[in-house]
């Protein structure tokens, strides 16, 4: 599960985090000093947001004042809109990226009640009728003004301007709330520091290095937490199936059951809302903005997947049960595969049918060298340079790098790498956009990737992680959109996927993988051709589970946002029951699924939806991903134009056709195009 994006924005996707300036004049701008996070103490964040909150509204207040007259000129309205945005985002990204990074707990803790001053400003904000008007007024004459004046609009009338005066203030008490229940229910599960305490021989199967990493108590016990690189391997290799099965409990229970109570009140919240809007249910109020359209569309798309993967869980699951019988030598008839066996008999498979232990992979892809990879392969692929500059960081593992235009050599934006876990961090791998580009005002970006990656190399799950989250990087920091609102993927959430699903694919490729070995400080072994056939090989394996949890996942999101919501717990237990694995009583999975709290609540079936777009364009390579020329037009039309345009049209000029779900449908279907 890789949550991209969303966790750091608003609850309220929507509400515009940067405008600015419509500005006229084609730039040969002086490149600006280069920009960098500032890092916040505590006192600086609770202290700047009082004054940075009371600036912005002071703001408001002169853009309210606008003469009708100036505000029709989009020049000068959007110039006025501009610095308004690019003031909160200047405060708000480094501290919404504090919140989930910063080492220091009080700096986090910090970080929790400005969000909701922060959340409360923007539903003020628009609510303005005063604003409201002067952009319905405004006068736009090319493509790029008019999709954002629509995008301001939009946002303006999903907070609800248009709602009568009671309504209007229930909306804003809403969006308060649900902004105060998203920051509990992130912290429930990050600060869950509890272990769980394994003996020696329950940890039997596990390789002696993660072994000799762990933590132990006095007893020699083994105190195992939360993070990816302690918790999958587990699942993956501990012959104990009691243990795994704990430590599975435990993993699905973090932040319950607290969060299970938050979630409900989300959800009744998300209904009530809207009902302002006369609609009928929250996966309406979302999914009308996006490329979906409806959730009639949604709805048939995922019944089409189902259609798609059923058979083939099922098959797996016994596949996989028949295989345990056989290694086990006992009898098929009292054979079971439970949750807690997937993994582990799955990797016991891959070993024995592809001869490939994950871990083995290591060796090949060392950290140093698989960051220096993907820099190498990105700028290549778009003619670009990485530089390691010296600039303040949050913590010492932490790297920057200046993007340099390879031709011009101007630096262009910048880029923070925060890979490893620590206590107290965000727990998945995330793309934030913490700064965006605006090309009118010469302002250059930086995204920071935060992930939680395996010191000691990556496994080709992390490689592939690695890729994804580099493609909403790339996203965000090769954007060169007029407005910085309409910079990387502020586009709709439905195709926001796309660029980092297309580009895992390099993670699985020979061309791109051979090019790895030459970064390795000490001899890697050399990726050939039979060793990506074997990654390939287990990639495809396993297709028909992975496909249908991401529609149980796509389906309980659906479900919980429909005009009948009901109990989350109650819903999952019954969705899940109906799965050939079935539920395991007592796990309170929804209350760990921090994407329903952090902006993908009716928007989950989007990864899915994304990867229909992301194999179409990826048919566009033609198999040859090191590409500087598709690569260059996929840059032009689709990167640097972040969501200027829609994400269809976007798609449509790259292809140069309408987009189909084909690639997509034989993916699942482990059959890929040629
Ligand atoms: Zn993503």
């Amino acid at each position: 599960m890789k949550p991209a994006l969303a966790t750091l924005m608003n609850v309220f996707a929507l509400a515009i985090p940067g405008l600015i300036w419509a500005c006229l004049t084609p730039l040969a701008q002086a490149a600006e000093e280069r920009p960098v996070l500032p890092l916040l103490s505590a006192e600086q964040i609770t202290g700047g947001c009082a004054t940075t909150i009371a600036d912005l509204r002071r703001r408001v207040k002169a853009l309210e004042q606008m003469p009708a007259a100036s505000a029709r000129d989009p020049n000068l309205l959007f110039a006025e809109w501009d610095a308004l945005q690019i003031a909160q985002e200047d405060f708000q990204g480094p501290m919404d990226l504090l919140g989930n990074v910063s080492p220091d707990k009080q700096v986090r803790d910090a970080v929790e009640p400005c969000k909701v001053e922060f959340s409360k400003f923007s539903s003020d904000l628009f609510q303005s009728e005063k604003l409201y008007r002067l952009f319905k007024a405004v006068k736009v004459n090319d493509p790029v003004d008019r999709k954002l004046k629509r995008d301001v609009l939009w946002a303006f009338e999903d907070t609800g301007v248009s709602l009568p005066a009671k309504k209007r203030a229930r909306m804003k008490a809403i969006l308060t709330r649900l902004e105060e229940l998203s920051v509990e229910f992130s912290r429930n599960i990050r600060d869950n520091n509890q272990r769980q305490v394994f003996t020696p021989d329950e940890v039997k199967g596990l390789p002696p290095e993660y072994l000799a990493k762990a933590r132990r108590d006095d007893k020699g016990n083994y105190l195992l937490g939360f993070a990816y690189p302690e918790y999958l391997p587990f699942m993956d290799n501990a012959d104990d199936a009691a243990a795994r099965q704990r430590y599975q409990f435990a993993f699905n229970n973090r932040g319950t059951p607290k969060n299970l109570v938050i979630l409900k009140k989300a959800i009744a919240l998300r209904q009530e809302m809207a009902g302002l809007f006369g609609l009928t249910s929250y996966a309406d109020f979302i999914i009308r903005r996006r490329m979906a359209g409806s959730p009639a569309a949604v709805n048939k798309f995922l019944a089409e997947v189902r259609v798609a993967v059923t058979a083939s869980e099922k098959a797996e699951i016994e596949e996989l049960r028949s295989f345990r019988a056989d290694v086990s030598k006992q009898p098929l008839a009292g054979t079971v595969i439970n949750r807690w066996d997937v993994g582990y008999w799955q990797n016991k498979l891959k070993k024995a049918r592809f001869d490939l232990n994950p871990d083995e992979l290591r060796k090949y892809f060392p950290a140093d060298a698989a960051i220096a990879w993907i820099l190498h392969i990105s700028g290549m692929q778009y003619g670009v340079e990485f530089q390691r500059a010296d600039v303040p960081l949050w913590h010492p593992e932490v790297q920057y790098y200046d993007v340099i235009d390879a031709k011009t050599k101007q630096r262009i934006s910048g880029i923070y790498l925060d890979l490893f876990p620590r206590d107290g961090k965000f727990s998945h791998a995330a793309a934030a956009g913490a700064r965006n580009v605006s090309t009118a005002i010469g302002r250059t970006p930086f995204t920071v990737l935060m992930a939680n990656f395996n010191r000691d190399g990556f496994d080709d799950d992390e490689m592939r992680t690695l890729t994804h989250e580099f493609g909403h990087v790339l996203h965000g920091v090769l954007s060169k959109t007029r407005y910085a609102a309409q910079a990387g993927y502020n586009v709709e959430w439905d195709f926001a996927e796309a660029p980092s699903q297309m580009y895992e694919e390099w993670a699985l490729n020979l061309d791109t993988l051979t090019l790895l070995a030459r970064f390795c400080k000490s001899p890697c072994p050399a990726v050939d051709a039979a060793l990506v056939g074997k990654m390939t090989a287990m990639h495809n394996y396993g297709r028909g589970i992975r496909y249908a949890g991401q529609l149980l996942l796509a389906s309980f999101d659906m479900a919980i946002h429909s005009a009948k919501p009901q109990d989350p717990i109650a819903t999952w237990i019954r969705m899940q029951s109906a799965t050939p694995l079935g539920y395991v009583k007592g796990t309170q999975f929804p209350g760990t699924f921090e994407h329903m709290l952090g902006g993908y609540g009716a928007a989950y079936y989007g990864y899915m939806w994304s990867e229909v777009l992301a194999l179409d364009m990826l048919s566009a390579f033609g198999g040859k991903l090191i590409n500087p020329e598709i690569g260059g037009r996929y840059l032009d039309k689709i990167l640097s134009r972040g969501g200027e345009r829609t994400g269809m049209e976007m798609v449509r000029d790259f292809l140069g056709r309408e987009p189909n779900s084909q690639a997509f449908f034989a993916e699942i279907a482990g059959k890929r195009l040629k």
